[in-house]
């Protein structure tokens, strides 16, 4: 995806995660509030009744205005015509706020206009035990005489009981984003990696290119001077030179082809090929290169077709999978290739009976810079390059690539080309 067509899907993506939360919080306080206007509702009705209950006792009139008034968030008062019975008030109290199941501590005191106090206070807990009676606690109202005060120090407790759900919920849809944000930043930051990388390769295998072909050209005129043809050690130097200039400047081209593969313009050359006669030439080129005899790259190929590939990428990875099946073959070296067709697919399948790899590694084979790793050895040199190459050129083409290993038997690359 192209930063313009990522940055496209992520800004509504953003937009629309910050509408849910801002949902979310309005939710939240909504069933906070409604959780609260439920308690003082509970509270209203069963404080009315309480107040009904002692004016029936008594056959006192209730006051027409201000019969119950909430001082705070959690103290109210309950205004009456009659001096208040400490004993029916806490029996009335219990008795008309479990009826509305509203179960939880609470504080009662009865205002006596004598003394001026709140007193004949208790405290009633939900484990229904009392504690000691506490005098002067609650807080006196001087406009009336004769009035009781309640408050519910656990009034937030039991809003919360009710609140839990959806604070539960919320949380959850919460994490969730804060994870899939949480991903994405990482997804953002190893794109840039990634592009930074194949920036630098392309910008350091470019900046290598033009003094490499300057030494080239240099050794090459030095090699051909009567001075150094004459002298054999000089000449000995100056085609180490050349040697050592034509394997860094293949190196480069290797890591500049495969830097290739993995920009957004990377486009194929298709053209049609005869497969055999091009793997040929390979096979040939590697015998000479490595030193090898005919037999220990051997080639069968039965009645194929002509494909259509890039030549160049095609022989490519061809020498990149008989370079590894050569590289990692310890003692003699057999590597087989057979080229046949199937239905409607072309088969290439390199085989050699060499290291092998661990099952765990297979996995991660064609990933960018992964080696198997081969504890201080370091026998076999190598980037871990090749088979991301021939992996990605597989992609490019629609191709299907295969590895099959067991470790210290051999391995099996195999590649399938659908005709046409
Ligand atoms: P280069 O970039 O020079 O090719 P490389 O050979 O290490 O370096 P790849 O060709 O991508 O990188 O191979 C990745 C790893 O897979 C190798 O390091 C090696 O451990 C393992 N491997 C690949 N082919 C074979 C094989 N035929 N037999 C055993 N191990 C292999
Ligand atoms: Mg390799």
């Amino acid at each position: 995806m192209s930063g313009k067509k990522i940055y496209a899907v992520l800004i509504p993506a953003l937009l629309a995660i910050a509408g849910i939360v801002i949902v979310q919080g309005f939710w939240l306080k909504n069933a906070w509030d409604s959780g609260k206007r439920a308690f003082e509702e509970k509270v209203h009705i069963a404080l009315t009744k309480v107040a009904e209950d002692i004016s029936n006792l008594t056959r006192a009139q209730l006051p027409a205005t201000d019969l119950i008034s909430q001082m705070s968030g959690n103290y109210y008062i309950v205004h009456l015509n009659q001096t208040i019975d400490a004993n029916s008030l806490e029996f009335y109290l219990k008795r008309e706020f479990e009826d509305i199941n509203l179960i939880t501590d609470f504080e009662y005191g009865i205002y006596d206009c004598y003394t001026d106090q709140m007193v004949y206070g208790n405290y009633i807990t939900k484990e229904s035990e009392t504690r000691e009676k506490v005098e002067n606690q609650l807080p006196k109202y001087n406009d009336f005489i004769y009035y009781f005060g309640v408050r519910f120090p656990n009034k937030t407790k039991f809003i919360y009981s009710v609140w839990w759900l959806p604070l539960l919920l919320s949380s959850i849809l919460l994490l969730s984003i804060f994870f899939i944000l949480y991903a994405l930043k990482e997804l953002i930051s190893q794109r840039k990696l990634s592009r930074m990388q194949k920036s630098f390769i392309n910008n350091m295998t470019h900046e290598m290119k033009t003094p490499l072909s300057s030494l080239k050209i240099s050794a090459e005129v030095l090699s051909k001077s009567h001075i150094i043809s004459k002298d054999p050690r000089l000449s000995q130097y100056v085609q180490i030179m050349l040697d050592q200039s034509e394997h860094l400047n293949s190196q480069v081209n290797r890591v500049l082809e495969i830097a290739s593969t993995q920009t957004a313009n990377f486009r194929l050359k298709k053209e049609k090929l005869n497969a055999i006669s091009e793997i040929a030439i390979i096979r040939e080129l590697m015998i000479k290169r490595y030193n090898l005899r005919k037999e220990q790259i051997s080639m069968n190929s039965g009645e194929t077709k002509d494909i259509y590939a890039d030549s160049f990428h095609f022989k490519n990875i061809i020498k990149n999978i008989l370079d590894n099946a050569i590289k990692y073959s310890i003692g003699t070296i057999a590597v087989d290739i057979q080229i046949f067709s199937l239905a409607h697919t072309l088969v290439l399948q390199f085989s050699d009976k060499g290291i092998g790899i661990d099952q765990k590694d297979l996995e991660n084979i064609g990933k960018q810079f992964f080696r198997v790793d081969q504890g201080d050895l370091h026998r076999v040199k190598g980037f871990g390059l090749g088979l991301h190459y021939v992996v990605n050129v597989c992609k490019a083409h629609k191709w299907e690539f295969r590895i099959n290993s067991i470790k210290d038997i051999g391995t099996t690359v195999k590649i399938e080309i659908p005709y046409g």
